[in-house]
């Protein structure tokens, strides 16, 4: 039996204390904060998207990076198999639209409660308010872990450290980084940090006029100069700085190695059930109803009332013009400013506001089938800490709990 401490107590390294736990060893679980599980709070707005109930296949289509690295993981620990472990628990569960899965409950404070459960069934040690400052090593024919150090005087020894920082998105939840200063010092490579999964700002000075719309059911297109980056269906808001929403953070994930390269050409498709023609022949039936009314007073059924006065300024149709005055070629332009409403997307937001971080500990220093260090025996990472990130819907959790099983379980 060793001895083995997990640094942060979130979603990962709880989940590694309980795996190292039930394999016999003295688990120590140290987290700076006064309670664990800060950012598992946060999460689904409150709710917790704890994982996808899809075929576990699909989990490697939703991973941005390392999907090949996740390979054990997610088959060592399956979405299945974390739907079965939080029920087991007591932890009853739905799935919702986009098999999302939440607890029954709707309350994210409810899984940690799960987990607090669990880590005292399995006798893991939990230390809150103590943060660990640096992780020693000593060297024998490998370099290998020897405990770590929490204060100039107080040093803890180890047989295995498992470090679960979290990445550095919110650091108001206490994921702030730490974890990429230990894996450098270790000499690991940290690769490029970026926030990803996070709101987009825009160029558009009427943007704020539209802050707190929600467009439901609208078609997202971004591009630069001719090359389509992304595309797909969903729900997005505006918001003073430019735009949110789901459709928008899984699009930041797609694009973000363009985040160099700003500015980006969105087009939003505000009718995308309708083809160009169809649309035509909406805005003719529209427009024959109000045929002696101004313009401006004959597109109310089209969109949601704050958009009006944008569109109709985008659209170049003077919105005092009778309707039966508006020629087809001026009909024509503004179906297609509805079928490609245009924002310039100029940069990302910070961290602050980041669902997640991408980048990390370089998947190349790690061996996946025990997320053990390849520089330094004993030392194991699990979650966020390392270069892994995935698209909304429960799969970033579902990497923290996959390989946090792993690590935890992997301790020979
Ligand atoms: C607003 C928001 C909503 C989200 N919603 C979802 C969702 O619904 N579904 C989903 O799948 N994902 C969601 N995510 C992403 C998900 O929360 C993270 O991917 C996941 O929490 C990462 O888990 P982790 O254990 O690696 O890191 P964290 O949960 O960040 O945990 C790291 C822990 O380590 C502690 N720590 C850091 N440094 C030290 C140190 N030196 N000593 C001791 N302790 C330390 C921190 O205090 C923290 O408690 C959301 C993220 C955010 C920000």
């Amino acid at each position: 039996m060793g001895k083995v401490i997990i640094v942060g107590g979130g979603a990962a390294g709880m989940m590694a204390s309980i795996w190292a736990a039930r394999g016999g060893h003295k688990a120590l679980l140290l987290e700076k904060n006064e309670k664990l599980g800060k950012k598992i709070y946060i999460t689904g707005k409150g709710r917790c998207n704890l994982t996808n109930a899809c075929e576990t296949e699909e989990l490697f289509k939703q991973a941005l990076r390392g999907s090949k690295f996740l390979y054990s993981a997610f088959y060592s620990f399956t979405n299945k198999q974390v739907i079965a472990f939080f029920e087991s628990h007591g932890l009853a569960t739905k799935t919702e639209r986009g098999e999302r899965v939440f607890p029954r409950s709707d309350h994210s404070s409810d899984v940690i409660r799960t987990l607090q459960q669990i880590l005292r069934k399995e006798k893991v040690e939990v230390r809150l308010h103590t943060q660990v400052k640096e992780i020693l090593t000593e060297q024998s024919e490998k370099r290998r872990i020897s405990g770590v150090r929490l204060t100039d005087k107080t040093t803890l020894e180890a047989d295995a450290v498992i470090i679960a920082t979290g990445g550095c998105s919110y650091a108001s939840t206490g994921s702030d980084g730490d974890g990429y200063r230990f894996a450098e010092e270790l000499g690991h490579t940290v690769t490029e940090l970026r926030p990803s999964l996070v709101p987009l700002e825009a160029a558009e000075p009427w943007i704020k006029d539209l802050q707190g719309l929600s467009l439901r059911n609208v078609k997202v297109r971004i591009r630069k100069e001719k090359k389509v980056l992304y595309e797909d269906f969903g729900e997005m808001l505006f918001t003073h700085y430019g735009v949110s929403g789901p459709l928008i953070l899984s699009a930041s994930g797609i694009v973000n190695d363009y985040m160099d390269r700003m500015p980006l050409a969105m087009e939003i498709d505000l009718k995308p059930a309708l083809t160009r023609e169809q649309l035509d022949k909406r805005i003719l039936r529209d427009f024959e109803e109000n045929r002696n009314r101004q313009f401006k007073n004959a597109v109310g059924k089209l969109f949601p009332a704050k958009l009006i006065p944008v569109i109709l300024m985008l659209s170049g149709i003077c919105p005092d013009k009778k309707v039966n005055e508006i020629t087809r070629e001026e009909r024509m332009q503004f179906a297609k400013l509805i079928k490609a409403f245009p924002v310039t997307l100029t940069s990302f937001r910070d961290f602050n506001e980041a669902i997640i971080t991408r980048g990390g500990v370089s998947l190349r220093e790690v061996n996946p089938s025990t997320m053990e260090s390849k520089l330094v025996q004993g030392l194991y990472f699990a979650g966020e800490t390392l270069d892994l990130d995935a698209l909304t819907g429960g799969f970033n959790l579902q990497i923290a709990w996959s390989t946090g099983y792993l690590a935890g379980s992997s301790i020979p």
